[in-house]
């Protein structure tokens, strides 16, 4: 067999069971199609973690419990962005009181600590920003919020120096049983192997073929990211409820902004976003918001079967809007089905530990002096928003699994996130990619093979 385990898909679910996985005396790869792991990754800097009282389903709220108390850990031990936050649901008729009782309710039987069902007085003391009215909330001192990509990077980052293969810019085209374990196909291979995890959401191959399929329902969901100047920031997550739907939420972000969403099935123009976003926090003005973009959202329930785990196939289908919340729990799961079908021992030689790395913009001037006596690169500012320097840029392309394309170093570094969009700071990134790389600046790409950022050289700059 060419590995006892193979994981196909490198999102963040696929990550955290090769971390997991890779505390074990196991052969493992992981294949990913895209140039980089957690490609798919929605790009915003701070994804909430939920804590299981918002969900019907109970497995997905065990999932996101322990994934939300599992969180804080990982994140320490990673130095990943993580912080405890607080949330507010909020509603504003009795319908909505009713449902925020029910969810409550569920809550206390699951056992979920920390959720209280509030009235407005102590919303306004909670959240003295709020300006609408309020009938009732639930508020919970569990939610946290997150860097979902440095998640993902860090698990990736640690279960390569543990031995797992990551091979990139591989596209899984089947898989199959045989004799002894399985076969997968890629476009540029074939694997043998005893188990495979496939978290690729959606495809059905020929393994597939007797199953159901998971119908994704994907609903719109349209964000504005204002301003880190933003006067009326609220501090806490806050959701405005209907029925059983979050319309309006808004997420104070990692770095100091406020990202406000809204779900929605129609397109929506700047001016009714404007108006929409008001309905929750009527301070916001035009000149507030930083960007604006948009993604598909999925309600639906993942759906993980490992009714075939005794014979080694195990799939995990369906998106889910708390993946991020459940990746670890997941991963842990996934992790102790395969131990116990193959037996596996524990490494003794296990480093859990993630490389050290300098986040410039956290350190004190000490530190940086420090920091630039033993690489010069250092003391060179890149991206001036968010003062990312070239020592972090060469840092990220040079580290396991580093980055090669221009969001590769976007996400490690947070470079470009800032207020001119990489005006400023997008040339010299590609410049360093190109010197590091051994390339010229015109094959540098943005996040996939034919995505050149260069379209050609401009004749009168022959040194560029
Ligand atoms: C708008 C939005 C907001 C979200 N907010 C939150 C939040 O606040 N909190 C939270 O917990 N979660 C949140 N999520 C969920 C989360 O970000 C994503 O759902 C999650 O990153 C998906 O992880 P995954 O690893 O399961 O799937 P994916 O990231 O989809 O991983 C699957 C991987 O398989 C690869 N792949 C696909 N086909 C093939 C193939 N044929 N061969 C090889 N590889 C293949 C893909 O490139 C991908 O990397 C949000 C999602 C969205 C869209």
């Amino acid at each position: 067999m060419d590995y006892d385990v193979l994981i196909l898909g490198g999102g963040i679910i696929g990550c955290a069971a090769a971390y997991e996985l890779s505390k074990y005396n196991l052969n493992i790869a992981v294949i990913e199609k895209d140039y980089d792991i957690a490609d798919d990754i929605s790009l915003v800097n701070t994804a909430i973690v939920f804590d299981g009282s918002e969900t019907k389903d109970d497995l997905m709220s065990k999932l996101e419990h322990i994934g939300n108390s599992m969180l804080f850990d990982i994140t320490k031990k990673f130095n990943v962005p993580f912080k405890r936050v607080g949330s507010l649901k909020i509603v504003q008729d009795e319908e909505g009181v009713k449902i925020l009782e029910d969810m409550y309710n569920r809550a206390k039987k699951r056992g979920i600590e920390n959720i209280y069902l509030i009235d407005d007085k102590a919303v306004y003391d909670i959240e003295p920003h709020l300006k609408i009215n309020v009938k009732k909330a639930l508020y919970s001192g569990n939610t946290a919020v997150i860097c979902p990509y440095d998640l993902a990077i860090a698990y990736a980052e640690v279960a390569f120096d543990n031995g797992v293969i990551f091979r990139l810019e591989e596209i899984v085209q089947d898989i199959q049983k045989i004799t002894k374990g399985f076969k997968v196909t890629t476009n540029k291979n074939k694997f043998t192997c005893r188990v495979v995890i496939n978290t690729i959401p959606g495809d059905n191959y020929t393994i597939d073929l007797s199953r159901s399929t998971i119908k994704n329902d994907h609903n719109r969901i349209q964000y504005l990211l204002l301003d880190e100047k933003f006067k009326c920031r609220l501090s806490n997550v806050v959701m405005k409820v209907k029925g059983e739907d979050n319309l309006i939420n808004q997420v104070p972000t990692l770095s100091g902004g406020t990202l406000i969403g809204i779900n929605t099935n129609k397109s929506l123009g700047f001016k009714e976003l404007l108006e929409e976003a008001s309905n929750l926090i009527p301070e916001v003005t035009k000149d507030d918001v930083n960007s604006i973009f948009y993604d598909n959202y999925s309600k639906d329930l993942m759906f993980i079967d490992d009714s075939n785990s005794t014979k080694g196939y195990i799939k995990v289908t369906g998106k889910h809007y708390a993946e991020i919340t459940i990746a670890p729990s997941l991963g842990k799961m996934l992790c102790e089905t395969v131990v116990s079908n193959l037996s596996s021992t524990l490494k003794k030689n296990f480093i859990d530990k993630r490389r050290d790395f300098y986040r410039f913009r956290d350190m004190t001037k000490e530190q940086r002096n420090e920091a630039i006596s033993l690489d010069k690169r250092y003391g060179k500012i890149i991206c001036l928003c968010n003062k990312v320097s070239e020592g972090e840029i060469v840092d990220a392309i040079r580290r396991p699994l580093g980055a090669r394309t221009v969001e590769g170093v976007k996400r490690r570094t947070g470079a470009t996130f800032g207020n001119c969009h990489g005006a400023y700071c997008i040339s010299k990134i590609i410049d360093i990619l190109a010197r590091e790389m051994d390339k010229k600046p015109t094959e540098i790409v943005g996040d996939s093979k034919n995505s050149k950022v260069l379209a050609s050289r401009i004749k009168e700059f022959n040194d560029m």
